[in-house]
């Protein structure tokens, strides 16, 4: 017993929260013989990873498109859990009322040429001459940029990284779809560094390669708990992490309210991880805990806003499966007919359409109802009748400062696993590693903060 409350069993590590960053830590945890305990705030796991169900439809409360062959298989192979994700290999592009499919390999040469066409047809149509997509300039400027990605600072943003290479609108306007949809960030706002990591290191998960749940998202993280379970691992449910407790500068438990009993409890741990968030790891720990510099980071941390539409339909929303980036849209960035690939989603014969869209900048908090009216106009644009013949099921307006906004931190701005206090780590997508984004680099965190844990803490 101390100040009153109830001590439990000592376990090696508490990992508080039940997200793909928390989970993947967990896995490898019990997977090299480790003692865990995740605490998870809410009845439901999963975190952005999750799903929500309603009239039948199962809505993910996140991600929907899930990287396949990369570090979130990883994590389920690590406990032999059936990966139940349906492989999708088409991407396409809507540029001016028409969809286009992006072979799987030279997307972006295929992108500049569609350009080239489209362009010149617009131009035609205005009767002036446009200006020209010169895709071998940009193709040799993207080589350039792979090449030299470790001397680019971080103050280059992608934009004026292009703009040295063309001021052309069309080719303007498809980058920063492309990067919105991948980083829900502007393309004036990541680094292009951070950019060119990604396509230099082919980190194409979540984005390039990738898939969609079954059985929706919670089915598979209901099965990997089981797993953990099955290893030892403890999970408690509507467990509220309220203090992460640091002594002489180590991280040595967390005090925990438990709904079921609505009991405060203080568990001891050898090493905390944290899938709260940094922010919240620092208020929950104190900000005495941790030294100037890395709560100076910490502060700058920015999330990402995102604007999202689930609806249900009688008819497909579009004849082709997968994700679609749509180019030039006001608010919208993305599209993806989920029952397209995995019917089971819906109730028997019925449709089910998510959307993803953000305002020009994160920078400050968006105007949500002004977004979502741009985003639902620009469905209109792209899905022409959308509102006569489609249920708006939910619309969900995540602002920088919501406790599950699309991303933690900015790409590119991320802190790393380790925080100034010895023993306590981060995992999720405020840490993402430079270049990876979503599922695959919140799985990662947990992957590495794991590997810290198993160097500093030895099993007896
Ligand atoms: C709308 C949307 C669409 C997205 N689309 C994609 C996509 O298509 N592909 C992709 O790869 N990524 C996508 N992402 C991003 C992806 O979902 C996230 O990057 C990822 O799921 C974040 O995981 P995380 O490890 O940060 O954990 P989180 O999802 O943040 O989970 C953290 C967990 O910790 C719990 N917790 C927090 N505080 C406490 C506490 N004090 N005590 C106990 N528990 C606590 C929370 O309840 C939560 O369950 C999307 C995100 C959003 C919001």
């Amino acid at each position: 017993m101390s100040d009153g409350k109830v001590t439990t069993d000592k376990y090696d590590v508490i990992i508080i929260g039940s997200g793909m960053g928390g989970m993947a830590a967990a896995s490898m945890l019990v997977s090299a013989g480790y003692k865990v305990l995740v605490l998870e705030k809410y009845a439901r796991l999963g975190g952005r990873f999750s799903t929500v169900e309603y009239k039948g439809f199962k809505m993910p409360t996140g991600a929907i498109g899930i990287e396949t062959g990369g570090t979130v298989e990883r994590i389920f192979k690590e406990l032999n859990v059936p990966f139940e994700v349906e492989p999708e290999p088409r991407l396409f592009y809507w540029i001016d009322g028409n969809t286009y499919e992006m072979p799987s390999r030279g997307g972006v040469r295929a992108l500049l040429d569609i350009l080239a066409k489209t362009s010149g047809e617009r131009a035609k149509i205005v009767g002036r001459i446009g200006k020209e997509v010169a895709s071998a300039k940009i193709m040799g400027a993207f080589k350039k940029g792979i090449a030299d990605v470790d001397q680019l600072g971080r103050t280059l943003s992608f934009r004026d990284w292009l703009l040295q290479y063309t001021d052309n609108d069309d080719v303007l306007a498809v980058f920063r779809c492309v990067i919105f949809a991948m980083y829900s960030l502007s393309d004036a706002e990541i680094p292009a560094r951070t950019f060119f990591h990604f396509v230099s290191k082919g980190l194409g998960g979540g984005y390039r390669v990738y898939g969609h749940a079954r059985r929706g998202n919670l089915s598979l993280v209901e099965a990997l708990f089981q797993a953990i379970g099955d290893r030892g691992g403890e999970l408690w449910r509507s467990a509220n992490a309220t203090h992460i407790v640091v002594k002489d500068g180590v991280a040595r438990g967390v005090v925990v309210h438990r709904a079921e009993d609505d009991k405060e409890i203080e568990v001891e741990a050898q090493a905390v991880i944290s899938n709260a968030g940094p922010k919240k790891t620092v208020e929950l720990a104190g900000r005495e805990s941790f030294d100037q510099a890395y709560l100076k980071d910490v502060d700058g941390l920015h999330p990402c806003p995102i604007v999202t539409v689930y609806a249900g339909a009688e008819r497909p929303f579009t004849d082709v499966p997968g994700m679609i980036n749509t180019v030039g849209t006001r608010n919208l960035y993305q599209f993806a007919p989920v029952t397209n690939t995995c019917p089971e989603v819906a109730p028997p014969g019925k449709h089910l359409l998510v959307t993803f869209g953000g305002p020009p900048s994160s920078l400050h908090p968006m105007n949500a109802r002004l977004e979502l009216e741009r985003h639902l106009q620009d469905l209109k644009d792209v899905l022409p009748g959308f509102e006569s013949w489609a249920e708006l099921l939910r619309t969900d307006t995540r602002n920088i400062d919501d406790e599950w906004p699309v991303y933690h931190s900015w790409a590119g701005y991320d802190l790393p696993q380790k925080t100034s206090v010895r023993n306590l780590y981060n995992v999720g997508d405020g840490n993402k590693p430079s270049g990876m984004v979503g599922l695959p680099a919140s799985a990662e965190t947990g992957i590495r903060a794991a590997n810290e844990v198993k160097k500093t803490i030895k099993l007896k």
